[in-house]
């Protein structure tokens, strides 16, 4: 099959097969070696079968072009489905309607919509002049210029660190899949507990769309730490003192990371999750090693 008879999965059609959908999420590298950690990665990591990689879009939009130019690669390199993110940030409608249409003229099938953080050195998301201030208006625009792509939107099991209370967070949510979502991805939680809790709710809100949980295998204390605290993930205290305790040993803590991930992946599946999405920050061991624990993908 040569890269142009390649049709890309779309979303909806990766959980509605029954299967169980692996997705590993990628962040475009700024340097040629870091493009070389990253294909290396994609080329052990495509072994487990991925239904499809996603690759996250800059602060400020200014990975655009980086993050269609890695999704078209990945996509010829490895006949695999790409998902492009895609943000409101910094962005008038006109500014989004292009960048939609370039992606699909890339061959991109499937959009993850969002808001966007704000930009790095900026506290609070600011709506760019003529631009969206939900990521339930780039669905909506999203879907104007398509019925056939593939849709993804973020979740938050714990809730969005700026909405006022879960129960709005969880209407806001509605908005975005009512609009026309085909899949919510969650934010990265350490907790199984907070995320059936959020699973009940969900379904007690009509939402039928699968909800696939994120995770991020912990491979650093000090990493992670910076991490949650910036997306406001609720770090376990009995993992944080294990980790505490290793604070000199880098591998004790990539061990101990690495069981927390297996235990929290089995119990996810056995709970029966549609599939899981891996925030592998462009590095496979740590997924290699949950995969072949769990038995996913080989
Ligand atoms: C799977 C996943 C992938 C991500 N990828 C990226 C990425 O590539 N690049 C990036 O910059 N960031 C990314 N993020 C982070 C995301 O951009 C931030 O969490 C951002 O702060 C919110 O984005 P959102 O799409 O959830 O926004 P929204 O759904 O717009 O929600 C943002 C806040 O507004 C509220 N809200 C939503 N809709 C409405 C409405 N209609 N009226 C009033 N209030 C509303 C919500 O409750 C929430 O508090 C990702 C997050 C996840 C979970």
């Amino acid at each position: 099959m040569t890269p142009s008879e390649f049709t890309p999965r779309r979303i909806r059609d990766v959980y509605s097969s029954g299967q169980f959908g692996l997705s590993v999420e990628v962040f475009p590298p700024q340097t040629a070696k870091g493009d070389d950690l990253l294909y290396r990665t994609l080329d052990r990591l495509q072994s487990f079968r991925p239904a499809f990689v996603s690759c996250t879009y800059g602060a400020g939009g200014s990975t655009q072009a980086r993050t269609v130019e890695i999704c078209s690669e990945i996509q010829s390199r490895y006949q695999l489905a790409a998902t492009a993110h895609f943000t409101c940030v910094g962005a008038s409608r006109d500014d989004l309607i292009q960048g939609a249409e370039l992606m699909m003229q890339s061959g991109i099938r499937n959009i993850m919509a969002l808001r966007g953080d704000p930009p790095a050195g900026t506290e609070t998301f600011t709506v760019a002049e003529g631009g969206l201030a939900h990521a339930n208006e780039l669905v909506e625009l999203l879907r104007e210029k398509s019925t056939d792509i593939g849709i993804g939107v973020a979740g938050y099991p714990e809730k969005h660190q700026e909405a006022a209370d879960a129960q709005t967070d969880l209407d806001n949510l509605k908005r975005k899949v009512d609009a026309g979502a085909d899949a919510v991805f969650t934010q990265l939680f350490f907790i199984n507990d907070n995320f059936f809790e959020f699973r009940d709710r969900y379904a007690k809100a009509g939402i039928t769309q699968p909800l696939i949980p994120g995770i991020m295998p912990i491979t650093e204390f000090a990493r992670i730490k910076r991490i949650t605290s910036m997306c406001g993930a609720v770090f376990p205290e009995d993992l944080a003192s294990r980790l505490e305790d290793a604070q000199d040993d880098q591998e004790q803590q990539f061990q101990i990371g690495l069981d927390h991930a297996i235990q929290q992946c089995q119990q996810l599946i056995d709970a029966g999750v549609p599939g899981i999405h891996f925030y592998v920050l462009n590095r496979s061991q740590a997924c290699e090693q949950i995969l072949t624990a769990l038995g996913i993908g080989k």
